[in-house]
């Protein structure tokens, strides 16, 4: 019988504990949360906190709190907590018990053995902590094995590539970028550099310093006297950067952060991803930097590259996958989560080392095979065309997933926005497959470059809401496409293309494609149309409701006898209903 062996990513922000079950690699959940910050605190009741409970309260007591501790593991000083030192291994030691505990509650059984992972480039003294600490919680630590390593080892569950990957992990307090290469069976890192005292901090701090020069310039106060407005606007500034990266806007408010004569001190102030994109370039070109000495230190050129593998919370961030694509030429990978893809490929290799047989399906996560975007004006081909596309939600992002971009009114006084929504990857819309389209109307009185915000939210079910919103109102409109991913058949598109391509040779396919993909979208807007009016039937009139069942019956027959020429008028006239019954 095989013995369970967990595999843990400390980190030295959050840490995760996964355990292979079933044959997945399941990242276990404490509280419906796969994520442990790697805080640890002594409450005031004198009790040891580790995880959420000690990140909230290092804001009010940040000298009964410890954070980062994995920055001093293999160093001989101890770290305060409360009234107590503690050594590096000993802090550590109460991470890894409290996910030991969470891991044995799911499981229903003892855990004594563990894959630990550790950053590349561990010295012989930190590696040892690592251990020790797994010792005193009870572990027994069967194998280290580098952090590139896992993550390959997360995309790769079988091993049978030979592929060169970078790693690119940029986390909350380190950057390390590593060259693993898989031969068989053999995952090794060929070459890593990195710069651990970079990371999501780093930005963090930015926005901090942007917020405080706001504060000084509106109410001329200095707060970074005040530890606790610091911790408090350092917790703010954070959120705001993680929301940046789905949303092109953030508002970030904090209400009474501190009293100045007799007046509270309030903080409200906007900032938008452009600002703060070059508030961190500088940062990212660094990474780009240390990329190309791995590259160096390996022997190797770009083009040696299959992968990019993303790993670390910050890599969320969209100027990480641009610029990367920009230099490499190759879209970074982002499928397997990247706060979880270190402790999934130990839980991997935890599991091949307990004698389990891993296989590709192992790590099996909910993405998106389809791109998802809008049309807009812009430049095709070096040419002015109204319907360029523009990607929002990418292939292969992991679900659920919310997406927000900006775009702007093309004259004064736009009273309205026509809003289409495509799946596909041509740069020019109309080849992609439209999937839904409305209008938004009423929109203010505004000078051109008025900002209209294109939500799309896909669920795990591949239901699709679409809104769009009036920034400077709030008006909002919004649709939603059930089935946005199931109705179109993963690989479908690529079938259909092989086939016309056979059939007809390359130079027509384009022609052909067209006519095919204009009946599709026929079918699938009329289906979605039906699936809605069908929804909407219990609150209509009778006398819509009658229209509203004529007309679908019209539709599906239609649908049934496969006359799709003449589904446009129906389709037209239930729309009208719709539009009609939701305005
Ligand atoms: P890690 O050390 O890998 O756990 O990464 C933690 C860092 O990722 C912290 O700085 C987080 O603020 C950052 N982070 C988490 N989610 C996001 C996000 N959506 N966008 C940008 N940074 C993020």
């Amino acid at each position: 019988m095989s013995e369970v062996i967990v595999g843990i990513d400390l980190g030295t922000t959050n840490s995760e504990i996964a355990v292979l079950k079933d044959n997945k690699v399941t990242v276990i959940e404490d509280e419906r949360r796969k994520i442990l910050p790697s805080f640890v605190g002594m409450s005031e009741k004198d009790e040891i906190l580790v995880g959420e409970p000690a990140k909230n309260q290092y804001v009010l007591y940040p000298e009964r709190t410890v954070k980062s501790i994995k920055r001093k593991m293999g160093e001989e000083a101890k770290v305060k907590m409360a009234e107590q030192s503690y050594t590096p291994q000993e802090i550590s030691a109460m991470i890894l018990k409290h996910l030991k505990g969470i891991a044995e509650a799911y499981l229903g059984e003892p855990v004594q053995k563990a894959v630990i992972t550790v950053p590349a480039y561990f010295s012989d003294a930190q590696r040892q902590a690592t251990r020790e600490a797994g010792e005193i919680a009870g572990l027994e630590v069967v194998r280290m094995i580098n952090e590139p390593t896992a993550a390959a080892l997360s995309y790769e569950a079988e091993q049978k590539a030979h592929k060169r990957i970078l790693v690119y992990d940029l986390g909350g307090g380190t950057f390390d970028v590593s060259i693993v290469g898989i031969e068989d069976d053999v995952v090794e890192v060929l070459a890593s550099h990195g710069n651990n005292q970079l990371g999501g901090d780093d930005f963090d701090q930015k926005i901090v310093d942007h917020i405080v020069k706001h504060l000084q310039e509106k109410s001329e106060i200095d707060l970074q006297q005040s530890r606790k407005a610091m911790a408090r606007i350092n917790r703010v500034a954070e959120i705001a950067k993680q929301k940046l990266s789905d949303e092109p806007y953030v508002m970030i408010e904090e209400e009474y952060l501190e009293e100045q004569e007799g007046t509270p001190i309030h903080l409200s102030l906007e900032l938008d991803r452009h600002d703060y994109e070059e508030m961190i370039m500088d940062y990212i070109d660094e990474t780009l930097e240390a990329v190309h000495i791995a590259f160096k230190g390996a022997n190797l050129v770009t083009a040696d590259i299959d992968e990019i593998l993303l790993v670390g919370g910050s890599t969320r961030t969209p100027l990480v996958s641009r610029r990367l694509k920009e230099e490499f030429h190759l879209q970074p990978r982002t499928e397997v989560d990247p706060d979880l893809c270190v402790a999934a490929g130990a839980a991997i290799q935890a599991a091949m080392i307990g004698g389990h047989d891993v296989s590709k399906s192992t790590v099996l996560v909910d993405v998106t095979p389809y791109t998802y975007g809008t049309s807009a004006v812009g430049e095709l081909n070096g040419e002015f065309y109204p319907y360029m596309y523009v990607p929002i939600i990418h292939k292969n992002s992991s679900l659920p997933l919310t997406k927000t971009e900006v775009f702007y009114t093309m004259v004064d006084n736009q009273e309205k926005v026509e809003v289409r929504i495509f799946q596909g990857e041509e740069q020019d819309a109309l080849n992609n497959i439209q999937i839904g389209e409305f209008l938004v109307e009423g929109l203010s009185e505004a000078t051109q470059g008025n900002p209209i915000l294109i939500k799309l939210e896909l669920d795990l079910d591949g239901i699709l809401h679409v809104s769009a919103i009036e920034k400077i109102t709030n008006l909002q409109k919004s649709i939603t496409i059930d089935n946005a991913i199931s109705r179109f058949e993963k690989g479908e598109m690529e079938t259909a293309k092989e086939r016309i391509k056979e059939i007809f040779g390359e130079d027509r396919k384009i022609i052909d494609i067209d006519q095919n993909t204009e009946t599709h979208h026929a079918v699938v807007q009329a289906r979605a149309l039906v699936e809605k009016a069908e929804r909407m039937l219990d609150n209509a009139s009778s006398e819509d409701r009658e229209d509203m069942v004529n007309v679908i019956e019209l539709i599906n027959d239609t649908i049934a006898k496969e006359d799709f020429t003449a589904l446009k008028e129906p389709i037209e006239q239930l729309s009208d209903i719709l539009y009609y019954l939701e305005s």
